[in-house]
């Protein structure tokens, strides 16, 4: 790297002030944020160095440190002077996306960026394409004074797996006869994750198409299956002067059933673990509906892993690191499957498709797959229907 994409003294303290993490000053070093972060348990790592060498305007930009966090939001939880990491962590990342500077682990983004900026999606998949995931099932389009519109998102509307999700989910709508309708080529990313990763840029042009897509056709309510579009929508997108009301599937399924719109009676005879996504749980406090919900499957037993709720372990997909690579014997999920696992689990059931993405992944890697099965809650509901 050449001078010129060393970040100023200056720039690092004014973007994170700008950040409205100028909470960093506060910070007296006491490591609690150490203590519970994720990366401790597979390599040395330490936001209270972060926060220390950015206080004094001393972050090398050019560290892949900077793009280590998962935005998890155990440090904040526990932090005792409320630093806010997240926030100034994005600040940093802003600096080195401006410069351009992206370490080898990192630079998946570039790529990413471009594909959301072009298609509104970070898989590298045509917009044209992004309703196929529908095609011969009861799926219209969304029209005004429709009870709801379903926002898949991407990973459900292009990823082989996340498709057998965004069917499932349809089978549990059409059976509960829920007036649902979905934008198809319309609906574009929702931007959180490339947000987190310091692009701010490619996030607005996302909520701006998304925004002007819902206005346009006169939505008010969204059933999302992804807590980061959960967490957009309903947190970031009123910074645009507009609010929609926001339902994840998970509260969406447990109302289905609450309100006996939506029948369980077929056994789902497994012993079953829940995995609390950071977006969903920690982030946004949905810990309830999606443990109640899968209470209600006839003889389906759910047990709790140690690290659960507010303390649950994060998957490590979270703040654009679903992009990033990460190196075996890094991988949070991995840790996280083993616990499922050692507590005789024989399904690992989440309600997130990063959570889903990195969990499949880890199971080939551990080769548990014949010992533990990945399901969304959905795909658990769909098969007692
Ligand atoms: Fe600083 Fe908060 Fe970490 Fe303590 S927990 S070292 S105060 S950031």
């Amino acid at each position: 790297m050449g001078m010129e994409t060393v970040a100023p003294f200056r720039e690092i303290i004014d973007a994170i002030k700008a950040s409205g993490g100028d909470a960093f000053k506060s910070c007296y070093q006491c490591g609690m944020c150490d203590t519970v972060c994720p990366w401790n348990r597979v390599r040395n790592f330490s936001m209270r160095k972060i926060v220390r060498e950015a206080t004094f305007g001393l972050t090398d930009i050019e560290s892949e440190d900077i793009w280590r966090c998962t935005t998890c939001g155990k440090c904040p939880q526990i932090c005792p002077r409320d630093v806010k990491q997240i926030q100034s962590g994005v600040a940093l990342r802003r600096i080195a996306t401006e410069y351009g500077v992206f370490p080898h682990a990192v630079q998946p983004i570039r790529r990413v960026s471009a594909s959301l900026s072009a298609e509104g999606n970070p898989l590298s998949e045509d917009r044209a394409k992004r309703a196929d995931w529908a095609k011969g099932l009861p799926v219209k389009r969304f029209t005004d004074g429709m009870e709801i519109l379903y926002s898949p998102g991407c990973y459900l509307s292009y990823d082989p797996r996340g498709k057998k999700i965004a069917r499932a989910t349809v089978e549990i709508l059409d059976k509960a006869g829920v007036n649902f309708g979905i934008l198809g080529t319309e609906e574009s990313c929702c931007g959180e994750s490339i947000r987190k990763t310091g692009n701010e840029a490619v996030f607005k042009q996302l909520a701006r198409q998304n925004i002007r897509a819902f206005v346009d056709n006169g939505v008010k309510k969204i059933l999302v299956s992804s807590p980061h579009c959960y967490h957009s929508f309903k947190n970031e997108y009123p910074e645009f002067m507009v609010h929609f009301e926001v339902v994840h599937i998970s509260q969406f399924i447990f109302q289905l059933i609450a309100e006996g719109r939506l029948k369980l009676t077929k056994e789902y005879g497994k012993r079953v673990t829940y995995h609390d996504p950071c977006y969903l749980g920690r982030h946004n406090g949905v810990y309830d509906e999606p443990r109640e919900a899968l209470k209600k499957v006839p003889g389906l037993e759910l047990g709790e892993m140690a690290e659960s709720r507010k303390n649950s372990f994060c998957c490590g997909g979270g703040g654009g690191r679903i992009w990033m690579e990460t190196p075996r014997g890094e991988r949070f999920a991995d840790l996280r499957l083993g616990q499922a696992v050692d507590l005789g689990a024989q399904v690992l059931a989440t309600s997130c498709p990063y959570c889903i993405t990195n969990f499949e992944d880890s199971r080939l890697n551990r080769k548990d797959s014949d010992v533990i099965e990945i399901k969304d809650v959905t795909e658990i509901i769909r098969e007692a229907i």
